[in-house]
């Protein structure tokens, strides 16, 4: 781990204590930084502060005080939930306090090169393809962030023969400063993801920040087919590899329906790819050219695209049954998801959906339709997908009570040569606790049928 001179034997504030902040306050204490803690969740029940305490460092839980400040902070590290219009990060701010999310804190230590992935979807899939290739090829990846350890303890402990490889969401990318991955890889940019921030180009900029600072020596993975993401590849420093999945480019990588070509050349036929789906086939693409700069070779890489059915509960591959072949895609909580995994399949569909009702339109859906012989949904949604099927003329649309129900109606109705898709357009919340559970419990009923 590098040593920060920046914030020895300074006060340093962690705000909010979920996994990163936890383990950016444990890494800033060692450095020998004064670390004061602070979450909203009281001290009884926030097993975080009361480790952090036993390590010594000063916990303030229950709420955030207001003259928290006082204390003459000189960096705080924020957990990327907390938004900038909180009244602590906003004055901390207006005083000039630097505010850091914990991703920069975890470039800063690290001794291993790292590749930042980030994009509005695919960051997932992109990221453990990317691992594995690099495990494969012998290249001592380290995974961080959302699917693993936070990225500052594993930075922590990262020698220079690592690579740490993170997904980096916007709201990390906005409290990064000096950040600079060896490779950065900017998936795709879509309005759909704007909930959280206050517009498209606040969120945007955030995602430039993946390659803001990087230069000639670093690498620039994007995708080559979204005017808003080359638009900000034109800003960048870096090496450059567009990716294109509409067919053969001269430059960076790209593919048509035969092959993968890697600046104009064939590099291997399209058909190893076990992935579905166009939008899998740009995940493919980023991760081979992430793979190909850090020097793994075809056969490994193609080790990893021949046996890759996808990460769990992202049209995940859970197995073929009397030549039917489940599919589960639980993570998929909005319609453009789905949309994405409908466009994956050009065999008859049984799609099973619903959830949570936020009012959201299903209409993105309608173009991916032709196949879908069957629409099974149950949950919040039930009444308007129910309209929703019967005004696109499905030819089947059925309405359960729960997500067992409907597998045992589309197991029933299915015939061979179909697919069984959960990709429910909705959260799971209404009667799940996670998409995780919702998704395990198809894998388990799904296995579960007899032969
Ligand atoms: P993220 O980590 O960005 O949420 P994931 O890899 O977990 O992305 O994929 C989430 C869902 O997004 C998938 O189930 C799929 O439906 C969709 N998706 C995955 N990759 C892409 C892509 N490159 N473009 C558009 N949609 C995608």
């Amino acid at each position: 781990m590098k040593q920060l001179p920046l914030v020895y034997h300074k006060k340093i504030l962690v705000l909010g204590l979920a996994k990163s902040g936890t383990a950016a306050a444990e890494i800033l204490h060692e450095l020998g930084a004064f670390v004061t803690v602070n979450d909203s969740k009281p001290f009884e029940q926030n097993e975080n502060a009361q480790y952090l305490l036993s390590k010594g460092m000063t916990v303030i839980c229950g709420s955030h005080p207001e003259n928290l400040l006082d204390e003459g902070f000189s960096l705080i590290v924020k957990n990327p939930g907390i938004p900038y219009k909180n009244p602590v990060i906003a004055e901390a701010i207006k005083r000039g306090i630097p505010v850091w999310t914990e991703v920069e804190l975890a470039y800063r230590i690290s001794d291993a090169p790292m590749i930042g992935i980030t994009g509005s979807n695919g960051k997932t899939t992109t990221t453990t393809l990317i691992f594995e290739m690099l495990e494969v090829g012998r290249k001592q990846p380290l995974i961080a962030g959302n699917i693993g350890t936070a990225a500052s303890a594993v930075a922590s402990k990262a020698t220079e023969e690592n690579t740490i490889v993170t997904e980096l969401s916007s709201f990390q990318l906005m409290g990064t400063v000096e950040l600079k991955p060896k490779v950065a890889v900017l998936m795709n940019l879509y309005e759909a993801h704007l909930d959280y921030h206050t517009d498209f180009k606040e969120y945007t900029d955030a995602k430039f920040n993946v390659t803001k600072k990087q230069d000639a020596s670093d690498w620039f993975i994007y995708n080559g087919e979204q005017k808003n993401v080359t638009d900000y590849a034109s800003k960048s420093k870096a090496r450059k590899v567009p990716f294109y999945v509409s067919g053969k480019m001269k430059e960076g990588i790209s593919a048509d329906d035969l092959y993968v070509y890697w600046n104009g050349e064939k590099l291997f036929e399209r058909s190893i790819i076990a992935l579905r789906g166009k939008h899998n086939l740009e995940n493919v693409l980023a991760a081979t050219a992430a793979a190909l700069i850090f020097d793994c070779s075809i056969e490994n890489i193609k080790e990893v695209l021949s046996t890759f059915h996808g990460v769990k509960h992202r049209t995940q591959f859970v197995r073929e049954w009397k030549n039917r072949k489940f599919y589960n895609d639980s993570k998929a909580t909005n319609a453009l998801a789905t949309k994405s995994a409908l466009e994956g399949f050009s065999e008859q569909v049984i799609l099973i959906a619903g959830g949570v009702d936020r009012g959201h339109s299903f209409d993105e859906l309608i173009p991916h339709l032709q196949n879908v012989k069957a629409l099974i949904h149950y949950g919040e949604t039930t009444k308007r997908l129910q309209e929703f099927g019967e005004k696109q003329s499905i030819p089947s649309v059925v309405s359960v009570n729960t997500l067992k129900e409907a597998i045992e109606e589309a197991v029933k109705i299915s015939k061979e040569g179909d697919i069984v898709l959960l990709s429910p357009a909705c959260a799971s919340w209404d009667q799940y606790e996670s998409f995780e559970i919702r998704g395990d419990e198809f894998i388990e009923q799904v296995l579960d049928l007899n032969e």
